[in-house]
């Protein structure tokens, strides 16, 4: 039988004799330079500390010579290699043998126009796409990185796998282990940090549960102690896999689109591993020329989790060809650990302090000449229900991609007439407490949950209509309200 192979048979003759150098992990700096194997589990470069990046020698991959090429998977949706919406790209992602692969049925998502939300945010008719990645099989884009680190997992031979996490990724980890059984999974979680729909995954595909007295950045800080004391594979996102299956979300936006590059991406920006992943995706594709131009790159803070605005907007910390100001960052945080500024933000998927991924994302602004901006609890609340009202409902954080564009095209920097996909990170039913919550007809219960974050209004709220239980009165209130 023709079994599907990451690498031809030459090349993974190659690679499995020499544990490949075809790919490799390098540190991101170009000052450093410290290159790893693919089979080595690290999170950092141990010379300098910086984050890895998984690179290809592609002279010798020899990859596709146009997009095209990967059509012919679609005719082959019983292999599950190519069903998976992350493996009919493995071309452009070969870092392990064809028999490490992992998938679950990742990346069968949807980009959709969506006229309502264009009008909400002042774009032209067909101009807005909303990449809808909840569709996931847990519900967020984290699936597509997670199939990537568990495929490389599996070909080191990991055990256990730990992420931190801020409810997605523990979603994914935790699924993704009780499918395939390969490992067992741990996660560690902020106490009352997390949305109920992502913990009860967590708990419902039985991952071992640790609930810390703290943030995201305090779970983060003890899990990489933790994997490194015990010798659990850590799959967050400064392991440079799981941005590898994440570069595919951008090769299913192109594919969408006839393979032709959009103007703008947009994107909500928590730890900046999807943002690193999709300024990745694009310089290779570039480098091997199977684009002529790249988007350009638009992040979205929530205004309570603003680290990425502030350093890039407000104190013009750049990329600086690898060379960021390092002394402007740390002071930053000092600042930040000074006046005990914690993130807080409606949207909890990106209630981040320190982005893990700061580096590679400056990067990734470099390379798609991006821009930063941060928008409020209300503006993603309003969006959200916007979203909501187009039939494709997401969870907050992913609701601040549309509120950015709002204000974006209201800035004049995004011109109603281009193209622009918003990434829909994750499913509206990861956070049915802020929904209900914004619909609701209950003032006190909307104070409670939103007022105290600076939301005053549900302009676009849809209230459930209340009346006795009587016949007559039913039908009264469907004909005055119909
Ligand atoms: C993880 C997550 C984010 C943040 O993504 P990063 O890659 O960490 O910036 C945004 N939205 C949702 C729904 C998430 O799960
Ligand atoms: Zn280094």
């Amino acid at each position: 039988m023709d079994r599907p192979s990451l690498l031809d048979g030459r090349t993974r003759a190659i690679a499995v004799l020499t544990k490949t150098d075809l790919a490799f992990q390098q540190c991101i700096f170009p000052g450093c330079g410290a290159t790893y194997g693919v089979d080595e589990v690290r999170v950092a470069c141990e010379s300098c500390g910086g984050l890895l990046d998984v690179v290809y020698d592609w002279d010798h991959l020899r990859p596709p010579e146009s997009l095209r090429f990967f059509e012919s998977r679609w005719a082959r949706r019983n292999d599950p290699v190519c069903f998976s919406g992350v493996w009919r790209f493995r071309e452009l992602l070969p870092f392990a043998p064809a028999d490490s692969v992992v998938t679950v049925g990742e990346g069968q998502t949807l980009l959709h126009p969506s006229e309502g939300v264009a009008r909400y945010t002042g774009m032209r008719p067909g101009r807005l796409f909303l990449q809808y990645e909840g569709m996931n099989p847990s519900g967020s884009f984290k699936d597509n990185g997670m199939s990537a680190a568990f495929t490389h997992a599996r070909y080191i031979g990991a055990r256990i796998a730990a992420c931190a996490s801020t409810g997605n990724t523990s979603a994914s980890l935790a699924l993704y282990c009780s499918v395939t059984g390969l490992l067992r999974a741990i996660i560690f979680v902020g106490s009352g940090k997390i949305a109920f729909g992502k913990l009860s995954q967590a708990l419902d595909y039985g991952a071992l549960t640790i609930q810390i007295a703290g943030d995201f950045d305090d779970a983060m800080q003890r899990v990489r102690e933790v994997s490194r004391q015990l010798g659990i594979y850590l799959v967050n996102s400064v392991n440079p896999f799981r941005l590898e299956g994440q570069k595919t979300i951008m090769y299913r936006v192109l594919e969408a689109l006839g393979w032709e590059v959009p103007d703008w991406i947009v994107v909500p920006g928590g730890n900046l591993g999807n943002a690193s992943a999709f300024g990745k995706a694009f310089a290779e594709l570039r480098q091997l020329g199977l684009v002529d131009r790249v988007p350009r790159l638009a992040i979205i803070n929530a205004q309570g989790a603003n680290t990425l605005y502030q350093l890039v907007e407000k104190r013009g910390v750049r990329w600086n060809g690898g060379h960021p100001p390092q002394e402007t960052i740390d002071q930053f945080y000092a600042e930040m650990d000074r006046q005990h500024r914690r993130a807080d933000t409606i949207a909890s998927a990106i209630e981040i302090n320190r982005p893990v991924n700061l580096h590679k994302c400056l990067r990734a602004l470099e390379v798609c000449d991006g821009v930063v901006r941060q928008v409020s609890d209300q503006e993603i609340l309003d969006a959200k229900a916007r979203v909501g009202a187009g039939g494709m409902g997401c969870e907050p954080a992913s609701a601040a991609s549309v509120a950015g564009v709002k204000r974006l095209v209201e800035e004049g920097v995004i011109s109603p007439d281009e193209r622009v996909v918003c990434i829909l990170t994750g499913h509206q039913l990861k956070d049915p407490t802020a929904t209900v919550a914004y619909h609701t007809t209950d003032q006190e219960h909307f104070n409670r949950v939103l007022g105290s974050r600076g939301v005053k209004r549900a302009e676009f709220a849809n209230r459930a209509v209340e009346v006795s239980n009587n016949l007559d009165e039913i039908i009264r209130a469907i004909q005055l309200y119909s």
